[in-house]
C-alpha cells in the first residue's frame, strides 16, 4: 500500500492557523539538513548546551535502566526527584515549598503550556515582554488566550519598566510572564527593579506571574535572586518554572520542574495525567542527581560560559554595523543590527530587515544566526554563546569578513 499523500488534506483545528513552528527547533533542523549536504556550518542558533551531561549525572540514568526504573511513575514526579527539588529551594533561593506544590514535567516547556492550559480561558491576556522567548506568545495563543506584548527597550536594557506593566494591565490579565536572565537578551532584573514590579502586581489581585528561571545559574554578574526572595508576598499566586536543561547539559533528559500554589501544580498534575502520564523515570533518576548531588559542574559552566561570552561580546563589538551589549545572564547575545540595513551584498542584494541579515550570514558566511523579529523585536539577531572558544572565534571572523564586504 502506497503511503504517498493523494487525497486533499483533512482541515487541521483553527487554532494551528494561529502558530507557526519554533524558530529555534527550525533553525536547528536547517543546519542539520545543510550539514547532511556537505557544507560546513557555524550554528549560533540553539540554545542548548555544547557539553556533555556531567559523567555522575548520566552515570545515575545508566543504573536506573539497570535497576529497572523504566516505568510509568506518579503523575507529579518520583519522591526522590520531589525532595530534590524542594532541597535545591531551600539550599540556592531559601524557599520553602511543600511537596504538593512541586510537579515535574517534560521539558520546562511542557510545563509553561500546561500552566497556560490549564488557567486560559478564551481571550484572556498574557503580558509577555519582549524580546521574548519564541515559544510563548504560541502557547498562549494555542490555548485561546490573547499575548500582550510589552515591548523593553534596548535603552532600558531590554527590560520591561513597572509603569509599562501597570498601563498594559486590564480586567482580562491572567498572567505576567517573565524570564529572567532572558532569552534571547540576557537581561536581568535586579532587587530594585523586581521590588518595583512586584509592587504593582500587589495591587492587582487577579494576576498571577509566572517566573521562568531556567538560566538562573548562568548570571555573571551578580547572584540570582528569584522574585520570591524578594516579595514572598506574591507566593500564593506565583508559579516558577526551572528544569536541569541548562544548568546540567541535559536537554535531550527531557526534565523540567514548577513550584508554586498547591491548586494549580494539582491541575497541571491533572492535565500531565491526561496527556503524557508523566515524565520518564530514568531521566527523574538522572536529574534528581543533578539536583541533589556536586554542584561543582553547574560552577565550572558558568565560569566557562563567562569565557565565552566575554570573546563574543569583544569579537563582535569590534564589527561596524554591529552593536552588541554585554548580556548579565543565560547564554545569548542579541546583538543591534540595525547600521547594517541599507547596504548591499557582493550579488547586489540589499539587506532591508534581520531575516535578510541571517540569510546573508548564512550563505556568505556560513554562519547560522537567529532574526530577532521571532524574539519580537526586529533589528537584532541572537546568537548563542553555548559552544566552544574556538568555534566562537572563528564564527566571529566569519561574520567580520561577511559585514565587510556589504557596501
Ligand atoms: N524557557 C526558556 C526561556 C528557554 O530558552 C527554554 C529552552 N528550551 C525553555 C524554557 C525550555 O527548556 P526545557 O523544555 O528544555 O526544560
Ligand atoms: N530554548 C532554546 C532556544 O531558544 C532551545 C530551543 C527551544 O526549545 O526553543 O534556542
Amino acid at each position: 500500500m502506497s503511503t504517498t499523500d493523494t487525497l486533499a488534506p483533512v482541515p487541521l483545528a483553527r487554532k494551528m492557523q494561529r502558530i507557526k513552528p519554533s524558530a529555534s527547533m527550525m533553525a536547528k533542523k536547517k543546519v542539520e539538513t545543510l550539514r547532511s549536504e556537505g557544507k560546513k556550518i557555524i550554528d549560533f542558533t540553539i540554545g542548548e548546551p555544547d557539553l556533555k551531561t556531567p559523567a555522575h549525572i548520566a552515570q545515575a540514568g545508566i543504573e536506573a535502566i539497570q535497576n529497572g526504573c523504566t516505568k510509568y511513575t506518579a503523575t507529579s514526579g518520583i519522591p526522590e526527584l520531589l525532595r530534590a527539588i524542594k532541597e535545591k529551594y531551600q539550599r540556592e533561593n531559601k524557599l520553602d515549598f511543600a511537596l504538593d506544590q512541586l510537579v515535574v514535567g517534560t521539558g520546562a516547556k511542557q510545563l509553561i503550556f500546561s500552566a497556560l492550559s490549564v488557567t486560559l480561558d478564551k481571550d484572556d491576556e498574557v503580558i509577555i515582554p519582549a524580546p521574548y522567548w519564541v515559544s510563548y506568545p504560541d502557547m498562549v495563543l494555542l490555548n485561546d488566550g490573547k499575548p500582550v506584548i510589552l515591548e523593553a527597550s534596548e535603552h532600558n536594557g531590554f527590560k520591561m519598566t513597572a509603569e509599562s506593566l501597570e498601563a498594559a494591565i486590564t480586567d482580562r490579565t491572567k498572567w505576567l510572564l517573565l524570564n529572567s536572565p532572558n532569552n534571547p537578551s540576557g537581561s536581568l532584573y535586579t532587587e530594585a527593579e523586581l521590588r518595583e514590579i512586584l509592587a504593582v502586581l500587589q495591587r492587582y489581585p487577579h494576576v498571577l506571574l509566572m517566573i521562568d528561571e531556567i538560566y538562573e545559574h548562568f548570571s555573571y554578574e551578580q547572584d540570582y535572586i528569584s522574585p520570591l526572595m524578594v516579595n514572598s508576598g506574591l507566593g500564593a499566586r506565583t508559579l516558577l518554572i526551572n528544569g536541569v536543561s541548562k544548568a546540567y547539559a541535559m536537554t535531550g533528559w527531557r526534565i523540567g520542574y514548577a513550584a508554586g500554589p498547591a491548586y494549580l501544580i494539582k491541575a497541571i498534575s491533572t492535565l500531565i495525567s491526561q496527556t503524557t502520564s508523566c515524565a520518564s523515570e530514568i531521566s527523574q533518576k538522572a536529574a534528581a542527581t543533578a539536583l541533589s548531588g556536586d554542584q561543582t559542574c553547574v560552577r565550572e559552566t558558568t565560569a566557562l560560559y563567562k569565557k565565552r561570552r566575554d570573546t563574543m561580546v569583544a569579537l563582535l563589538s569590534d564589527i561596524p554595523g554591529l552593536v552588541c551589549p554585554q548580556p548579565q545572564g543565560a547564554f545569548y547575545v542579541f546583538p543591534n543590527v540595525q547600521g547594517l540595513l541599507g547596504k548591499t551584498t557582493p550579488s547586489g542584494k540589499t539587506l532591508s530587515n534581520d531575516l535578510d541579515i541571517v540569510h546573508y550570514f548564512l550563505d556568505a558566511a556560513g554562519v547560522a544566526v537567529l532574526d530577532g523579529t521571532a524574539y519580537g523585536v526586529p533589528g537584532y539577531i541572537r546568537l548563542s554563546f553555548a559552544t566552544d572558544l574556538e568555534t566562537i572565534k572563528i564564527g566571529c571572523e566569519m561574520l567580520s569578513q561577511a559585514c565587510s564586504q556589504l557596501k
